[in-house]
């Protein structure tokens, strides 16, 4: 116990986490370890995981597959530099990521997160349109209520409201945004749908370097999620004012939304594609950005002839190794099976919630579940009374959702949707 308290002190005192102040930090718990869908905490409890620590756990915690995937890398080498070199993960990755990605997706850019795998693909719009001598083009388009990483470029395609443009304003590029996208997974799209973006491209289309997106999930920006028509309809707009379109599957992907990459939803291949988070299982920080050979050849037949970015560790291949590895877990596991039944227990076990008078709404799709409050959720407080309930969930805003481990047990997935009713019960008393 003591030896707990002087890790708190300490973390308290000296260690940032996302989004808290020095020096009024929301409270955290140390945790121990974990397995499959439970997180042990140092005094001796234990939470099921509803958040996949932030959707990249899909195998759960400390999945012996990966662990011995990684043992066995780090006998031959933990890391190498890719400038010079190349090596059989970095190798069989990207075949396996060209061989699930959208057709035409068939070169890979590897990175260390997802953010970076975003500025690498703002970078490769930007080169695109150098190398074919339109320089002008140097604008995006983005979606208000999207969100695509905390570095600077990424930023600045974030919601405008939200997506801290206030804080570093001046020194954020500015982007054209469009309003979000109707909400609705079922929703038909309509013209109307797509007539702030097609006057826009209209208007501005040589400015235009790309229009980024999350398909059919906006994450951070709101856990909503929206037609596949309309990501079709954007695929269509772009082809026909010649912009290109970058998807950031980073945390649609690997099969969260029902699909293997949410683009599939809507039958396009994006030009460019971000990847991350759950792509090594959660074991390793990676991430990857995917283009078409028209992109990359463009970009490597002008200009420097070479494509500007080169981080230490690219292709790391601890990280290429469990990659490829969990990809390989993932399609012999019939995860489209899993993802159904999760779904499935989330719609019947949510469904209540939607009576509460202090919700909004309540939406599931593939392993993502939503409780939308009329209000915001006070995260330190709902933390706690989850801790208690034994679960993991942590809100922010006005949204209670979970995105569990798709190997978790009906039971447990039981008890987290319980205890989301339970919290959002409390808030609307
Ligand atoms: N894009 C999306 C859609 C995301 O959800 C995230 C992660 N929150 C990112 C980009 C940034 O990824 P990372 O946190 O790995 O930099």
């Amino acid at each position: 116990m003591r030896e707990t308290k002087k890790l708190l002190d300490f973390d308290r005192e000296h260690i940032w986490h996302p989004y808290t102040s020095m020096l009024d930090p929301l409270p955290v718990y140390p945790v121990k370890w974990a397995r499959g869908v439970r997180i042990y905490l140092e005094d001796g409890r234990s939470l099921v995981d509803g958040m996949s620590s932030w959707w990249c756990m899909i195998h759960g915690y400390n999945n012996p597959v990966l662990k011995q995937a990684l043992a066995e890398q780090s006998e031959k080498m933990s890391h190498v530099m890719f400038g010079g070199f190349t090596h059989e993960p970095a190798v069989d990755l990207a075949r396996r990521l060209i061989g699930f990605a959208p057709e035409g997706l068939n070169r890979v850019f590897f990175s260390d997160s997802g953010s970076v795998s975003v500025e690498v693909a703002l970078k490769m719009a930007l080169q695109y349109w150098q190398g074919k001598g339109s320089e002008a083009r140097k604008k995006f388009v983005a979606l208000s209520k999207g969100y695509h990483g905390d570095t600077f470029g990424a930023m600045s395609v974030c919601d405008p409201v939200t997506g801290m443009h206030g804080t570093f304003k001046g020194f954020l590029p500015a982007n054209y945004f469009i309003s979000a996208p109707p909400a609705g997974f079922e929703r038909t799209c309509t013209e109307e749908d797509l007539a702030e973006l097609k006057e826009l491209l209209e208007n501005s289309a040589e400015s235009i370097a790309a229009v980024i997106l999350e398909p059919i999930v906006q994450g951070a920006g709101g856990m909503r999620f929206y037609s596949p028509q309309y990501l079709a309809g954007v695929r269509e707009l772009c082809n026909e004012y010649g912009v290109l379109l970058i998807a950031d599957e980073i945390a649609t992907g690997f099969g969260r939304t029902g699909t293997f990459f949410a683009c599939e939803h809507a039958g396009i291949t994006p030009d460019i594609m971000c990847v991350g988070k759950a792509l090594t299982g959660g074991c390793m920080s990676m991430a990857a950005t995917l283009c078409t050979e028209d992109v990359a050849e463009t970009i490597s037949g002008s200009g420097p002839g070479v494509f500007m970015h080169g981080p230490t560790f690219m292709g790391n291949p601890l990280a290429c190794k469990v990659a490829e590895v969990s990809i390989n877990l993932l399609v012999r596991s019939s995860w489209q099976n899993k993802v159904r039944a999760v779904e499935k227990i989330m719609r019947e076990n949510l469904q209540g919630c939607a009576d509460l008078p202090g919700v909004r709404d309540v939406r599931v799709l593939g392993g993502i579940g939503v409780v939308e409050m009329d209000k915001e959720v006070d995260v330190s407080w709902a933390q706690e009374r989850f801790v208690d309930m034994g679960v993991w969930i942590r809100p922010f805003k006005n949204l209670i959702y979970i995105m569990p481990p798709y190997i978790i047990p009906p039971a447990d997935l039981e008890k987290l949707c319980s205890a989301m009713y339970r919290v959002a019960g409390e808030m609307s008393g």
